[in-house]
């Protein structure tokens, strides 16, 4: 958590939350300690969905469905989502949990690894979500940016990676040095990019919000 423990408490307790199904499955989730977007995440992600109102959504990371089945149940109805997720169990999961929800015809699960989907992809999308590895994130940027329209938003959750991105390399974890370096140059690409205008917001673990706003951004 990157903001204080009690002001993170308090904008918690504001956030109406999403009632019937959802919150039934965000319990099931984290109970299974699978993960799924924070509170903070979903309030800012119900903002962006009302105020842009996205038509072709992707997601890369689904897990069990839920941010799917959360994004779907903010936008509009004719809204429709395409998700990327790699692990089996939770492939199965996601599928049943579309079912229950009755949102298979407005979700679809391409199955696979992310980089090798991403390339696959036809057509567009005005919302792009990326929840998956960390580490991965600079090799889906490129293919994110073949399918984001003009005008679109890219959002990419956990960056901030609990605060420890802001150290030098040398005070991180060996094992955690090279997730740590991408992520950096992640942040940096998108900070930097000609066609993109981002926000990182302390949201969560971190949240990038950036805006394809052309060659003159
Ligand atoms: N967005 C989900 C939600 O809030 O309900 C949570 C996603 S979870 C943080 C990340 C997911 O990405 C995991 O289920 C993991 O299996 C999946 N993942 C990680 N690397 C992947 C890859 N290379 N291709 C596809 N899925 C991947």
């Amino acid at each position: 958590m990157i903001t204080g423990e009690r002001v993170s408490a308090y904008i918690n307790s504001l956030y109406p939350g999403s009632g019937g199904f959802l919150e039934k499955l965000e319990e099931e989730a984290r109970a299974a300690h699978v993960p799924v977007i924070r509170r903070e995440t979903q309030s800012l992600l119900r903002f962006l969905i009302a105020s842009h109102r996205p038509r072709n959504i992707l997601e890369v990371g689904t897990a069990v469905g839920f941010s799917a089945l959360f994004m779907s149940a903010y936008a509009s109805g004719d809204c429709r989502i395409v998700t990327i997720e790699n692990n089996d169990r939770r492939i199965s999961e996601a599928r049943k949990n579309f079912a229950r929800a009755g949102a298979e015809d407005r979700i679809t699960l391409l199955e696979g690894d992310a980089m090798e989907v991403l390339e696959s992809l036809d057509g567009s999308y005005d919302l792009i979500f990326i929840d998956a590895a960390k580490g991965q994130y600079p090799g889906y940027f490129p293919r994110v940016m073949k399918v984001l329209e003009e005008g679109g938003l890219l959002v990419s959750d956990n960056v901030l990676q609990g605060g420890e991105i802001m150290e030098s390399r040398f005070a991180v974890e060996r094992r955690n040095r090279t997730i740590h370096a991408r992520m950096r140059e992640y942040l940096y690409v998108l900070t930097h990019h000609e066609e993109l205008t981002t926000s990182i917001l302390p949201v969560g673990d971190g949240v990038t919000v950036s805006v394809r706003t052309g060659k003159n951004a």
